[in-house]
């Protein structure tokens, strides 16, 4: 099968994933936008997927944000991955949205380099879940975040910083949990948020595998990448 062929088809499944989830939720169909996670798939396919309507486009790391953003102007981009405050400078250039705010000093970072450029920056706070049921902490394999407690600080810091507006929040169900008791946490912690930051509205959570998880818990962004592009090389 072509490659345009391939995408229309499994966009057209995730979007009717989408859609049952909303109505099995009770949720507006349009309460929930997709980005499409393309690492280490080429530019021809965020092309592709633009051209079929895609409008939001994400990569977790900084080398391939800066290689494909600049060729795709016509999408928004978002940054997911873990991020080293000296990446903070490139990721300002290309993204619009920062799904993985963790810590104080990419904070400042981030602010530093918006105000520089010009620009301003969507900034989401990744939240560990590892504290809702999970076998994450028995495990010991953490995906990162700030703990559920130190949110109200983070949040208060980039409410505060010149160049940043503050979205909401992120999160990746832990390796072996349950995923409605890890979204239902963090939606808990998200109507926190949103009680002192009304702006702050935006859930990221739900990938390929738990997108329906998240939408029952409230998702406003699923991030995905296999469900709409098919099995990944294993580049790590
Ligand atoms: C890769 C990635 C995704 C997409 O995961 P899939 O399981 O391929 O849908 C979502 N979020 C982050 C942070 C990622 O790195």
């Amino acid at each position: 099968m072509i490659r345009e062929d391939e995408l229309r088809d499994n966009l057209q499944k995730v979007r009717e994933r989408i859609q049952t989830a909303c109505v099995a939720a009770g949720r507006p169909e349009d309460a929930v936008t997709l980005v499409a996670i393309t690492k280490t798939f080429p530019v021809s396919d965020v092309h592709a997927l633009a051209a079929l309507g895609v409008r939001e486009v994400g990569e977790n790391r900084e080398q391939e944000l800066r290689v494909k953003a600049p060729e795709c102007p016509e999408v928004v981009w978002h940054f997911v991955g873990q991020l080293q405050s000296n990446k903070a400078r490139s990721v300002v250039r290309h993204a619009q949205v920062v799904h993985s705010v963790d810590r104080s000093s990419l904070v400042s970072a981030l602010s530093r380099a918006a105000v520089d450029e010009g620009r301003v920056l969507r900034c989401l706070l990744q939240v560990s879940l590892a504290s809702f049921g999970s076998a994450e902490a028995a495990t010991g394999r953490s995906r990162g975040g700030v703990a559920p407690a130190d949110v109200p600080a983070l949040a208060a810091e980039v409410a505060a910083a010149d160049g940043l507006e503050l979205g909401g929040l992120m999160a990746v169900a832990p390796l072996g949990s349950d995923p409605d008791q890890a979204f239902a946490g963090l939606e808990s912690v998200a109507s926190r948020l949103r009680s002192e930051h009304a702006g702050a509205d935006w859930i990221s959570a739900g990938m390929s595998g738990d997108l329906e998880a998240a939408i029952r818990h409230g998702a406003t962004h699923v991030r995905l990448g296999r469900a709409l592009l098919g099995t990944r090389p294993p580049l790590g």
